[in-house]
């Protein structure tokens, strides 16, 4: 049987920017827009020309992609014609190939935000639609606070979303503004509308103020809604809207969806997910969210020792979906929990063979369970605990030695008199039969440390000049008689793989030096660097 096509509709660029904090640059939107449309998403929304400068010029240029790019705006204001409205003229001219209208469809809104009449709403609308249509443009009405306004008066809700779909608007958006509304409310009224407008132009638009946003989205096309609108890692203003990266591989991968719906999203692209989602948050320079569900570091992490040695017998004995499918990766926690199948799982995912009775492996739970209880977290440390192991079962060449490091912190007046803080970090290294001397001043002493460390490593440097830095993290522990310092350190490499490192210490300078240093082994050894 052939199946139905569902729709996807991005507002990342538009509602999306409206997150507290969040702020596209033009270059920012094209290239978030590029990687929506590689994705398969088949509408996404550019923003609001006319409303600010960026998104002006966003919709002064012609661009290149498959997406339907959409261009959003109000619709032609009360008592004036369309074109006599300035606003609705720079939303007409845009370079879009579609125009998402936002009109009031809650007549307490008509009357006291618009202070108009209801006729009026609804000629307002039919006008609007009227023009884009005329000026060749895919047309779309987002219906404002139309579960509200339902509630109210659904008489006259549905004259608002009628009104536009009558006039020839493709798509007719249910919005649930506010995020308050249930899933089962909105599946009755998700179904009584498409009783009066077919559902294959209606759309539902959720946002997430009862974390309800995806089932509400889920709901809406059980009722019998074909476009899901909502955003990467569920951006927006409050709460979010709905997560499209939640959305899609449920989509994809659970039969209810799959079986009934096709979307733009091939499987190819569905790999390239984890990634997608990560790339978002590095550009808004984040961290992402390790629990988010299918893409998060922690989504396919398992740390109880019964369940790993299940995980290795059976990936689907604990996994609801295979990771990969999303481009995600099973993680199997090392902890002081830990059992020997802890251990091995991960062993065996890092790729070290080891046979399973190998005295190295109850050596390495020895010294994973010693290190645990002095400070160190191997479960959030992936790349540390890849370099013990390895170092365990003796595997890790000794590439270059650190002698000697010196970082000096200094407080003083410039020559202008002011007060300001220099930081300055030498590190001796020794590679092979070479000794090197590097200097580096940075924003603060580990920052110094690490510039410093990485200027010159001689035959290795080629293999760390794509590595980065993507976060830092520091815990006081209280733990026994003295308190500790916990430093984890994220990195990312020229393909976009990221690994966290960790050292511990009464000295954060020290710490941080061990985080440092298993960041870049790690990276030469994942390189196959040369001993
Ligand atoms: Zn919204």
């Amino acid at each position: 049987m052939a199946r139905e096509r569902l729709y996807l509709f991005d507002t990342t660029l538009r509602d999306g920017a409206q997150t507290n904090g969040v702020d596209f640059t033009l270059a920012d939107k094209l290239a978030i827009a590029g990687m929506l449309d590689e994705l398969g998403i088949d509408y996404v929304e550019g923003g609001y020309p006319g409303a600010n400068p960026t998104d002006t010029e966003l919709f002064g240029q012609d661009r290149k992609f498959d997406t339907t790019f959409t261009a959003f705006g109000m619709t032609r204001r009360p008592g004036r014609s369309t074109s006599n409205d300035p606003g609705l003229a720079l939303l007409l001219d845009a370079k879009a190939d579609a125009i998402c209208f936002v009109a009031k469809a809650w007549d307490y809104h008509v009357r006291v935000a618009l202070q108009t009449t209801e006729e009026e709403n609804l000629a307002s609308i039919r006008d609007s639609v009227k023009a884009a249509k005329g000026k060749g443009r895919e047309v779309l009405l987002d219906c404002e606070h139309f579960f509200d306004g339902y509630k109210a008066n659904p008489k006259y809700a549905l004259a608002c979303a009628k009104v536009a779909y009558e006039e020839g608007a493709r798509w007719v958006v249910l919005c649930d503004t506010n995020g308050g509304t249930l899933p089962h409310e909105i599946e009755t009224i998700v179904g009584e509308v498409c009783k009066v407008i077919p559902g294959d132009h209606v759309g539902i638009h959720a946002h997430n103020d009862t974390e309800q946003a995806v089932a509400n989205s889920f709901a809406a096309v059980r009722a019998g809604a074909r476009q899901i609108q909502g955003t990467l890692n569920g951006l927006g203003e409050r709460c979010g809207n709905a997560n499209l990266v939640s959305i899609i591989p449920t989509l994809k991968l659970k039969r209810e969806f799959s079986q009934t719906f096709d979307i733009g999203v091939s499987d190819a692209a569905l790999k390239k997910l984890a990634q997608v989602s990560h790339a978002l948050d590095e550009r808004l320079n984040r961290g992402s969210n390790r629990h988010a569900p299918y893409v998060g570091e922690s989504a396919f992490a398992t740390k109880a020792g019964i369940h790993a040695s299940a995980i290795m017998k059976d990936p689907a004995t604990y996994e609801h979906i295979a990771p990969d499918t999303v481009g995600n990766k099973r993680k199997v926690l090392v902890s002081e929990q830990a059992g020997r199948s802890n251990v091995l799982a991960e062993l065996e995912r890092i790729g070290l063979k080891v046979n399973k009775d190998d005295p190295r492996v109850s050596r390495l739970l020895e010294i994973v369970k010693e290190r645990e209880a002095i400070g160190y977290a191997y479960e959030a440390a992936d790349a540390s605990f890849d370099l013990l192991a390895r170092r365990t079962l003796g595997t890790v060449p000794s590439y270059f030695e650190v002698t000697q490091f010196d970082v000096n912190v200094e407080q003083r007046n410039n020559a202008k008199g002011e007060r300001v803080t220099v930081t300055m970090a030498v590190v001796k290294v020794r590679v092979g039969a070479d000794n090197m001397i590097s200097a580096a001043e940075g924003n603060g002493p580990v920052n110094a440390l690490d510039l410093a460390l990485r200027k010159d490593l001689g035959k290795y440097q080629k293999y760390i000049d794509g590595l980065k830095l993507t976060d830092y993290r520091v815990r006081i522990l209280n733990s026994g008689t003295e308190a500790v310092t916990r430093v984890l350190i994220e990195s990312e490499d020229e393909a976009g793989e990221r690994w966290t490192t960790i050292g511990v210490s009464p000295n954060i300078i020290d710490a941080s030096f061990q985080a440092l240093m298993d960041s870049i082994v790690y990276k030469l050894v994942k390189s196959g660097a040369p001993a």
